[in-house]
């Protein structure tokens, strides 16, 4: 298919699809879904063979929120029975972090429900971030903690954060449809806010809600023109009790057109399978590898993911590998100061002190 080889060469140089030849991947048919995973495959070796990097979700706050995000079970109004508590205590969050640690994770993401942290919880956070680096030298952290106000994204990169993770979730002109207490322009200026601090943004989207082929590909192109070095991927869980608790829209086959056209606009970047993989990929998953090449491993914020020895057996099955600590996720161009495998242990044996790199 000459679009698929226009794609693929595409990607293998960073270039830019077209909005209709991003389009056309999502209009593919069954018949060409084959043909459509090995041409974002190649693309996704060529920039980071055939390594998994594991990341480990740690709900610092959960529930309570007062924001309406309609997908949302942690929203104001919600009637999903989920886990609702308030923040955990560094070691508590420590602790929380070894499990998926253990299993292999390289990156802890610590998340907060709510509109935005209050600088008492950025300090709350900090402490957490040095938590989990005393006991774990190398480990990537990012923060995910809502709208961010000046200067805190600042101090969560001093406190020793990685990365910050806002979604944009959906296209511009349906954002209105799935939140009104924020909109798309607020969540566009916190990832702004997080990479003018050098954090390694983290921004991506939430794919069955309900929209059209037009607001994904809408979508992909505004987080290419943020350029975050992650994207997630989510799949929509519908949760009862939430607004789109009926939204089931997705197939195996279209989570695959989706994840290869994310592939195919973001060829470089860390495309994350996020939640909803095992309720909408069900066994089709093992191919979600040949596009993503990262995961969460076990449970997502209020859901289950499935066991994390599943997804390391599913990886390995799959003639996949784990990447490991001494290997740098992304490649040479998008490495941050510091971020480079071993960056960090080297700075810390020489003794600098304050003089570490930012992002360490
Ligand atoms: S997505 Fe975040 S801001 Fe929106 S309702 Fe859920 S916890 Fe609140």
């Amino acid at each position: 298919m000459d679009l698929l080889n226009t794609l693929a060469d595409k990607g293998l140089r960073r270039e830019l699809p077209t909005r209709d030849e991003a389009l056309a991947v999502l209009e593919t048919s069954d018949d060409e879904l084959l043909d459509v995973v090995a041409a974002a495959g190649k693309v996704r070796r060529h920039w980071f063979g055939r390594r998994v990097k594991l990341n480990y979700l740690v709900n610092l706050k959960s529930g309570l929120c007062p924001e309406d995000c309609s997908y949302c079970s942690q929203r104001l109004g919600s009637k999903a029975e989920i886990l609702k508590y308030t923040w955990l205590k560094p070691d508590e969050a420590a602790s929380a972090a070894e499990a998926g640690l253990k299993g292999g994770a390289k990156r802890v993401c610590l998340v907060a429900s709510g509109r935005g942290p209050t600088d008492r919880d950025i300090d709350r956070v900090s402490q957490t971030i040095s938590a989990i680096k005393d006991q774990h030298e190398g480990v990537e952290v990012c923060a995910c903690l809502g709208l961010l106000s000046e200067g805190q994204a600042a101090r969560l990169q001093e406190a020793g954060a990685d990365a910050y993770n806002h979604n944009l979730n959906t296209s511009e002109a349906t954002y209105g449809e799935i939140c009104t207490t924020h909109d798309f322009s607020d969540r566009q200026e916190t990832v702004r806010q997080a990479q003018g601090a050098g954090l390694s943004a983290c921004s991506g989207l939430i794919a069955g809600m309900g929209e059209s082929d037009g607001d994904l590909v809408d979508v992909a192109f505004a987080l290419r023109e943020l350029d975050p070095d992650s994207v997630p991927v989510n799949f929509l869980i519908p949760f009862e009790g939430t607004p789109l608790a009926d939204q089931w829209n997705l197939t195996p086959q279209r989570a695959l057109r989706i994840l290869a056209m994310v592939r195919f606009v973001h060829p470089d970047a860390e495309v994350r399978l996020a939640a909803g993989r095992e309720v909408h990929l069900r066994t089709m998953q093992p191919l979600a590898l040949h596009l993503a090449n990262s995961i969460f491993l076990g449970d997502y914020l209020t859901s289950e993911g499935q066991a994390g020895q599943s997804d390391l057996d599913m990886i390995a099955d799959a003639g996949f590998e784990v990447e490991g600590t001494g290997t740098t996720t992304l490649p040479e161009h998008r490495e941050h100061p510091g971020q480079r495998a071993g960056d960090l242990v080297a700075v810390r044996r020489r003794g600098a002190g304050t003089a570490l790199p930012p992002n360490a």
